[in-house]
């Protein structure tokens, strides 16, 4: 059962600065670094390191940050299904104050022209029993078509709709959807989580999971409702805790594990993430994620 995750990937540069600039202004940081980033790889990532099949799908640039988007990625998985353009690879600065305040510019040149169905073997893979994992940041109606290919298909479809792009999102093709307590009022208007999720499979998809950070999430599959808490850690930095949740949720699935077990393993490894800096840098490791494995296994014999 493999994973096929279409999204998008990027270089995020953080300069770590005493305070945001003014206008006009020039300010040296006190330190800066180049990481791989963009939803979709950090989701590839994960789901990869719980030992799953994963092939990425995603467009690059013909630039240096391309290479270093590929060997930053090459332990990872197999990387034949990044799409080369004649564009700027995409990019994220992030400036981050002292209280840990950011502000963040993206450069989505790729991502905004990147079409999995028509420029990668993304259709030619796709077969019945495949999880495919979206999130937001391609054209809705790319997004849209992908569900829908991969449903025909017989895949299982999970959609973290992230970042939301203020369209109607289209769940008629969607397994299992995935949304933080913010998305889920943005989307129905409904700040408690459970009618939230009923709302969302109401308009289609089969189950719905709202993430709820330090409070866990809340899972609603075939009518029931399932509140599964967060692990409790020493939170260093919460960025990346939904990618990795998302990302180790479709990982764990592949193991024939039942949509709450994999919930609760998701929610054991975001609570690793939430407690060391970064982004894909606060990713688990193979280990952790195998060890979080073993413990639900034994917990569910
Ligand atoms: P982010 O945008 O920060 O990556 P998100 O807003 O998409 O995350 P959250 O609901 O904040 O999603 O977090 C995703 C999951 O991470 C939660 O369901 C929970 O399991 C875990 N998590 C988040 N914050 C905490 C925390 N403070 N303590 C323990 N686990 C947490």
């Amino acid at each position: 059962m493999p994973v096929r995750v279409v999204g998008n990937v990027c270089i995020d540069t953080t300069f770590r600065v005493d305070r945001f600039p003014q206008p006009g202004e020039t300010l040296n940081a006190r330190g800066h670094a180049d990481g791989v980033g963009g939803k979709g790889a950090n989701q590839a990532v994960a789901a990869a390191r719980t030992g799953a099949d994963v092939r990425f799908f995603a467009a690059v640039g013909t630039d240096l940050a391309a290479a270093f988007i590929r060997e930053q990625l090459k332990g990872e998985f197999d990387l034949r299904h990044l799409s080369e353009k004649p564009l700027p690879s995409d990019r994220s600065t992030i400036v981050v104050n002292r209280d840990g305040e950011n502000l963040i510019i993206s450069g989505i040149d790729c991502a905004a022209d990147f079409d999995p169905l028509r420029e990668t073997g993304l259709l030619t893979v796709l077969a019945h029993g495949d999880i495919l994992v979206m999130q937001g940041n391609l054209r809705s109606t790319v997004t849209d078509a992908c569900l829908r290919a991969a449903k025909a298909a017989g895949a299982t479809t999970i959609l973290n709709p992230s970042p939301l792009s203020g369209e109607a999102v289209d769940l008629a093709a969607v397994d299992i959807v995935i949304v933080n307590q913010g998305e889920a009022f943005e989307i129905t208007g409904d700040p408690d989580p459970e009618r939230a999720a009923r709302d969302l499979v109401r308009r289609g998809a089969k189950a719905a999971i709202v993430t709820l950070g330090a409070a866990g999430c809340l899972l609603l599959e075939d009518g029931a409702v399932d509140q599964i808490p967060a692990v409790k850690v020493v939170v260093v930095d919460t960025s990346g805790a939904g990618d990795v949740f998302c990302g180790c949720l479709a990982g764990y699935l592949t193991k024939g594990w039942t949509l709450a077990q994999s919930a609760r393993a998701a929610v054991a490894a975001a609570a690793l993430a939430v407690g060391r800096p970064g982004t894909l840098e606060a990713c688990p490791s193979r280990a952790e994620l195998t060890k979080i494995m073993n413990t639900v296994e034994a917990e569910s014999l």
